[in-house]
């Protein structure tokens, strides 16, 4: 039979991968602890009008990149491309708007996209949701928890803020019909993509990566000169919190998201160090979602951290933390007719010392195949456990470290000895 393999950008995540995967997911779920956020979880399959609403008609996500299929009973759904929309219908649905939220989730994505270094089709996200908060206070309040997530997984210097303001509604729909008629007047200069953008979603033209399109774009009007005056203070504070909190960042005025729901601030934690795919982390308010989803009227502000790319930058910058490598502690060797004893002497050792990553021997083996396994393990020490020990109450400990000569002790002061 013809051997299956996984769907295209759909990866496995294997045993060697798992503890940069965990040492990332600990420290998201610490620190998100540590500015008080709760974590929430929602079905990765939804109806599929959330995410036609939510996300946009007119985004690449809904117009292109959905999995989308009908269930038994004929009901269109998707596997949820982004986390936000399932957020917001959660929070209405249970009724968690009436004060304000600062949640948090984490789970796998699903798009249908070419898949490269960076970009998967089913990959994970960590993501920010808070709700009920207007003022800027609370979007410089997660650009600095982020920003403390780069200084603890020490890539600060690799991960640059870029910052903008969308303005409000109206504000933008002025600014849609400058850079319009701007655009339509070099019409023929666009690149194809953005030629069918211009009806459809022209600001999404601003971040086009077509180079002849960038040129037309340097002289295009700028978002930022059609801010509402409300947008532009809400701009101002947050850039004044931010330098004062010695958070550094770049205004970039062509930063506009590909997904329909923002206003006023937004942004990307982008690196040079992963090629194209450089955005690891972007966000920003949108306001009125909640509002067009059939809650009530709502401030929100959020983000999307990807979780490949940020281990991918760790992994590239060499910044993962040595001890990753060692997944056990001690390795008990259990040779001869023992493993009642061997197994008995495990469980103690457990009980007693929590902390302790014990793998036992299981399967029998000749001593030195069983010494070559316990040292392929990487850990610290064999604990050996032969027939003479058994008789005894004893095990012998050789370390696999160093060159600390092995001692054999009783079992019942194994725990201490450990301990030290
Ligand atoms: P891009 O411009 O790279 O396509 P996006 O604007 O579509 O990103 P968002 O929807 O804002 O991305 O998602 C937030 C984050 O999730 C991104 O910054 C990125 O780190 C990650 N991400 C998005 N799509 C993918 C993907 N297909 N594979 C891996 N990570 C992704
Ligand atoms: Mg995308």
């Amino acid at each position: 039979m013809k051997q299956l393999r996984a769907i295209r950008g759909m990866n496995d995540l294997l045993p060697g991968q798992s503890p940069a995967w965990q040492y990332v997911e600990s420290a998201l779920s610490e620190l998100f602890a540590r500015y008080g956020y709760s974590e929430i979880r929602t079905p990765l399959l939804e109806a599929t009008q959330l995410f036609s609403r939510a996300v946009g008609e007119s985004t690449d996500i809904v117009e292109k990149e959905m999995y989308t299929f009908d269930d038994k009973s004929g009901d269109s759904v998707t596997l949820r491309p982004e986390g936000t929309a399932g957020t917001v219908r959660a929070a209405i649905q249970n009724n968690l708007l009436t004060s304000p939220q600062r949640l948090w989730y984490t789970g796998p994505m699903f798009r249908y996209e070419r898949p490269q270094k960076g970009r998967l089709r089913q990959f994970h996200q960590f993501g920010v949701e808070v709700f009920g908060i207007d003022g800027p206070d609370i979007d410089a309040e997660i650009l600095v928890m982020t920003a403390r997530l780069w200084r603890q997984l020490g890539v600060s210097d690799q991960v640059k803020l870029q910052l903008n303001s969308l303005g409000s509604s109206a504000s933008r729909a002025a600014y849609r019909e400058a850079l319009v008629e701007y655009l339509t007047a070099h019409r023929e200069r666009l690149d194809e993509d953005s030629q069918r953008r211009l009806e459809r979603n022209p600001l999404r033209i601003l971040d086009s990566k077509n180079a002849q399109t960038q040129e037309l774009l340097a002289d295009a009007p700028c978002l930022l000169d059609f801010l509402d005056s409300e947008s532009a203070a809400h701009f101002a504070s947050l850039r004044e919190m931010l330098d004062a909190a010695g958070v550094a960042y770049e205004i970039n005025t062509r930063l506009v998201r590909g997904l329909d729901y923002y206003g006023k601030t937004v942004f990307e934690w982008v690196t040079d160090s992963l090629g194209a795919q450089g955005t690891v982390c972007a966000g920003g308010r949108y306001d009125s979602l909640v509002e067009q989803m059939g809650g009530k009227p709502t401030p929100a502000v959020g983000f999307g951290l990807g979780v490949e790319r940020l281990v991918l930058l760790l992994e590239t910058l060499d910044v993962l933390p040595d001890t990753l490598e060692q997944q056990v502690d001690a390795y008990l060797v259990a040779v001869g007719e023992v493993q009642s004893s061997a197994l008995a002497a495990a469980e103690r050792l457990r009980d007693e010392l929590p902390w302790l990553r014990l793998q036992t021997h299981c399967g029998g083996g000749s001593f030195k195949s069983q010494m070559k396994k316990a040292d392929r393990s990487n850990a610290d020490f064999a604990l050996i456990i032969g027939e003479d020990e058994a008789a005894a109450g004893q095990v012998t400990v050789k370390y696999l470290r160093s060159d600390e000569p092995q001692q054999t002790v009783a079992l019942a002061e194994l725990p201490a000895l450990l301990q030290s």
